[in-house]
């Protein structure tokens, strides 16, 4: 059965088809109204994709942040004393770049790949020319 949804106190009125875009009168408010195809629905939630770009730092914004710090720490790291702390920081960087790359600190997203990705490089090859190093005591 088509309904209607009165513009006036919002009570959704049923009509028959006959009612169909012609006046109807609200029983609530007495408003006279022709009803639309559809109801009015609330609007709901915008599509994310097709928000303009947010000034506030976003979760994604933050995790771009985030992944550019792990990685340039794991970078650090490596070029320490022992290049499996690195590892971790710079598989984070990597993972939180990933994560913040469709946000507007997309530049740091990137960085933040770079530097996780140039980190565990080193400290894999790092890591294994130390462990080979103690093995040959
Ligand atoms: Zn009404």
């Amino acid at each position: 059965m088509p309904q209607a949804q009165c513009p006036g106190c919002g009570g959704v009125l049923p009509l028959t088809d006959e009612q169909f875009e012609q006046s109807v009168e609200c029983g609530r408010c007495g408003r006279v109204f022709v009803p639309a195809d559809e109801p009015d629905r609330p609007a709901g939630p915008a599509d994310p994709d097709e928000l303009p770009p947010q000034r506030t730092a976003t979760p994604a914004g933050k995790q771009a942040v985030a992944g550019l710090v792990l990685g340039v720490i794991g970078l650090t790291l490596c070029f320490g004393c022992c290049p499996f702390v690195g590892l971790p920081f710079g598989v984070l960087g990597i993972v939180f770049g990933m994560l913040g790359r469709r946000s507007e600190n997309r530049g740091l997203a990137v960085g933040g790949i770079a530097t996780g990705t140039v980190a565990v490089v080193i400290a894999t090859l790092g890591g294994t020319v130390w462990l080979l190093l103690v093995a040959a005591g």
